[in-house]
């Protein structure tokens, strides 16, 4: 008989199967709608076309592959896509770098990952792949822009915005962090007042937050990380009077029912009535500069909560409508126009912040709550309680409760004309110009006589030119391409200009995964059917780091097209994954600590299977890994000790009929399929439940060590031939969903025909997976003695008399008298001796 080589080689069965996978192209092929089995969407995030995949990308879509073969093995119609985020600007810094054209660049980076990942064995269905800075698919994102312009859900204003002076465009709010661009993390980002297109995302404010209660699949952190974000506050309209002027300030409070503690109304220095007084004042011109300088300047520190508090009286005076009475006008440098109503009214006596202003510049406090009305010692100011309050010296409101009081004073208000109860909330509208090359060109031109045209939709797409200089300085790269500007009005056919930013790459991935249900789609964005067989995304996988940008965009984006009647469903996915990230001696890994390890080494060193495999094992997915080598060696051990069983005992299993079914099983049989049916048990619940992929693989590697202590049996034959078919058979499906590669070979090794990763997931035999001996602690007054071991489903009867009978405990009690034995059944014998 010829000898088999016996040496696990991923170098060469890896590539090998590569080549066998990548010849069908429907091995990985989502099955239509009408196939009869239940359909699972699982989804990665998609990566930004930066070159070379890195550990973190491994990571993540190793966690989603395993998922997807898992499915697939359950018995779903999985769809497991994959495609490019590849606008956006790196692609023209490097252009500037590498006098490479953007389009070339990107593309020849997303040829190198697909084959990167195709290396990795990943199961994407690469049909569907959708590749964003290609107009077959920007072209949508412009037809959603238009049906946006007609639902005033786009439009255009000018107003103080996030520059970043390094990507030399506006940032939206969600990219700037702590004060700092999100791409900078040095880089303090500038205001800037500039005209731009936005987003109407704060029509879907209330939504956005209410949706987040109905949506238990994802993590806790992201919803409570939206809900701050979103950020809703109910409170009160306020009009006060300005002596001597038309135009009242109109303060937002949360708490009108303080209102007759007020004794001063505080403007932001960027108010329309600070810049009336101004404009009469030259003094006081100069002090709102100098407060709107300090706002600036904590700003840029990113900290403007924690702002050193200023304030300057304008020496006008504004009129509580409540009371009648006059308090003071002052400008602080602490109040931000874009917040509420960029006014607000102090009540020192009730409020921290406006307590201490009050103190520092001696401003009145007047007590308007208490406890209760009648109570002789006040308590200590500020008093901001809400529930148990009740309001003194509040005119026609004393002795109301404080929450109460909030109600029918916002009624007050709008019955006298002078205000009403409102909700304002943090979020603000999504900013979606950018004053870059890379992106989706916005469809609309302006016409001296029309205005703002949109380019009708059979003139989309508006193509991105491809010759073009870029600087990165002075304006938008496109306004430098004259027959990209000049173009005809579609309305009257006279010369007109076209938009020359482009759109936030972020609007690209609002709505990628839609695509993916219909990628090839022509004649619009998808068809809607198609769509709704497949979502919402059944499990969506990908980094924390997107909770407030794509997460809200993206939700969102969902809730328009909905309402655009192309999809059914609310929510773009029914359970999100956070993964953890890869870090090395500590930190995260990045080029300028030198600590980046690259999935190309590895996956040359010790194949893909391991490496990915290595990604799951060495920590739970949620929590942050610490790449070691030792560890990705230790893996490929382990494959190499399956590789070096299976194919010594496959000859023998090949050659047999499908497994021998009611056989009688000798001792050490049993033992092995006890085991074996115990880790198909735990590896299947741990799938539909916690996902700690790493106690599956542990669990794994505690059956093959269960395998090496058979081998006697094995050899002699006391584990048959069809017991060995059996173990071996699972142990290959099992492996399937983490080591791919060394699963496919195994599996025709042992004689199998098909594809293993659609083949059935083994089913745990409850009978054979049950432990045939009981462990059961001996106790002797409560103190525990010894452990006894019994055959499983012995009698109450038989345990007494083996644990009476058991040395160690017969010693501690000999010379005594057992009063009693108490039996708690499977779980503990104490015996009571005097
Ligand atoms: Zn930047
Ligand atoms: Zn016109």
């Amino acid at each position: 008989m010829e000898e088999k080589q016996q040496r696990y080689n991923p170098a060469e069965i890896e590539p090998r199967w590569q080549q066998r996978w990548d010849a069908d192209p429907n091995l990985y092929a989502a099955e239509p709608a009408g196939s009869g089995k239940p359909k699972y969407y699982v989804l990665e995030m998609l990566p930004y076309p930066s070159g070379k995949l890195h550990m973190g990308h491994v990571r993540n879509y190793s966690i989603g592959d395993a998922l997807a073969r898992f499915m697939w093995m359950r018995g779903y119609n999985v769809l497991h896509p994959m495609g490019w985020d590849s606008f956006g600007l790196p692609a023209e810094n490097a252009a500037l770098k590498n006098n490479t054209p953007p389009r070339e660049w990107t593309l020849s980076n997303i040829a190198e990952m697909r084959k990167q990942m195709k290396r990795m064995g990943l199961s994407y269905d690469w049909e569907r792949e959708v590749t964003t800075c290609l107009p077959d698919y920007y072209k949508w994102n412009q037809w959603f822009f238009l049906r946006m312009f007609e639902k005033d859900l786009a439009y255009k204003k000018s107003s103080k915005l996030n520059w970043c002076p390094q990507c030399a465009t506006v940032l939206a709010n969600e990219q700037v962090i702590d004060g700092r661009c999100w791409r900078h993390e040095d880089q303090i980002v500038e205001l800037r007042e500039m005209d731009q297109w936005f987003f109407r995302i704060t029509r879907y404010a209330d939504q956005l937050l209410e949706g987040l209660d109905s949506m238990p699949g994802w993590p806790e952190k992201v919803r409570t990380m939206q809900r701050n974000w979103i950020g809703r506050s109910d409170g009160t309209l306020v009009d006060f009077a300005v002596e001597g002027h038309d135009c009242p300030i109109t303060v937002f409070t949360t708490r009108v029912d303080t209102i007759f503690g007020a004794t001063s109304v505080q403007v932001a220095p960027e108010h329309a009535a600070a810049k009336t007084f101004a404009a009469e004042d030259a003094e006081l011109a100069k002090k709102i500069e100098e407060l709107l300088a300090q706002q600036q300047a904590a700003r840029e520190t990113g900290d403007i909560g924690n702002i050193e508090k200023h304030g300057y009286p304008t020496g006008r005076f504004a009129v509580n409508p409540y009371n009648g009475e006059r308090v003071p006008i002052w400008i602080g440098n602490y109040i931000l126009a874009d917040y509420g109503t960029g006014a607000i009214m102090s009540v020192p006596a009730h409020d921290e912040r406006d307590f201490e202003f009050a103190t520092k510049y001696d401003l009145p406090i007047r007590r308007v709550l208490a406890p209760n009305v009648d109570m002789a010692e006040q308590p200590e100011l500020p008093y901001t309680a809400e529930d148990d309050a009740v309001l003194i010296d509040s005119g026609e409101f004393t002795g109301e409760a404080a929450l109460e009081a909030q109600q029918k004073m916002a009624k007050h208000a709008e019955t006298h004309g002078f205000g009403k109860a409102t909700v304002t909330w943090r979020l603000k509208d999504w900013g979606v110009s950018r004053q870059r090359y890379w992106g989706t060109p916005i469809p609309v031109v302006y016409c001296e006589k029309d205005g703002i045209v949109a380019v009708p939709d059979d003139q989309l797409p508006v193509l991105l030119p491809d010759n073009i200089e870029i600087t990165q300085q002075g304006g938008s790269p496109l306004g430098k391409v004259a027959e990209f500007v000049h173009t005809t009005c579609p309305k009257c056919g006279g010369p007109a200009r076209r938009e020359t930013d482009t759109m936030d790459t972020f609007v690209d991935s609002s709505w990628y995964f839609y695509r993916y249900t219909d990628a090839k789609n022509d004649g619009m964005p998808f068809d809607s059917a198609t769509t709704n067989y497949w979502f919402p995304i059944d499990q969506y996988i990908g980094g924390v780091e997107h909770a407030i940008l794509h997460l809200i965009y993206s939700r969102y984006w969902t809730k328009v097209m909905r309402d655009l009647g192309l999809i059914d469903n609310d929510e773009p996915a029914t359970r999100l994954f956070t993964q953890g990230m890869v870090i090395k001696n500590g930190a995260k890994m990045s080029k300028s600590k030198g600590n980046v390890v690259s999935p190309d080494d590895m996956i040359a060193q010790y194949g893909a299977d391991a490496t990915r495999m290595y990604a799951l094992f060495a920590a739970p997915p949620d929590r942050d890994l610490e790449w070691q080598e030792e560890g990705v060696a230790g893996i490929s051990r382990f494959l190499s000790r399956v590789y070096r069983l299976t194919t010594k005992y496959a000859p023998g299993i090949a050659a047999i009929e499908d497994t021998a079914g009611n056989q009688a099983l000798t001792p050490a049989g049993l033992k092995l399929l006890r085991k074996l049916h115990q880790t198909i048990a735990k590896i299947s619940q741990n799938f539909s439940g916690r996902w700690t992929f790493n106690t599956c693989i542990a669990a794994v590697m505690e059956l093959v060590n269960a395998i090496v202590d058979a081998e006697p049996a094995m050899d002699s034959g006391e584990v048959s031939t069809a017991t060995q078919k059996e173990v071996f058979t699972a142990l290959v499906l099992l492996l399937a969903p983490f080591a791919p590669f060394l699963s496919a070979e195994l599996w025709e090794v042992l004689g199998h025909s098909g594809v293993v990763f659609r083949h059935a997931w083994p089913e745990a035999d409850e009978e054979l997976a049950k432990e045939d001996e009981l462990e059961i602690p001996v106790q002797i007054n409560g103190k525990l003695a010894n452990v006894v071991k019994v055959p499983a489903g012995s009698s109450e009867d038989v345990i007494k008399e083996t644990a009476l009978a058991d040395e160690k405990v017969a010693a501690r009690i000999a010379g005594k008298t057992v009063v009693k034995i108490i039996y708690v059944p499977n779980k503990l014998l104490n015996i009571v001796v005097k």
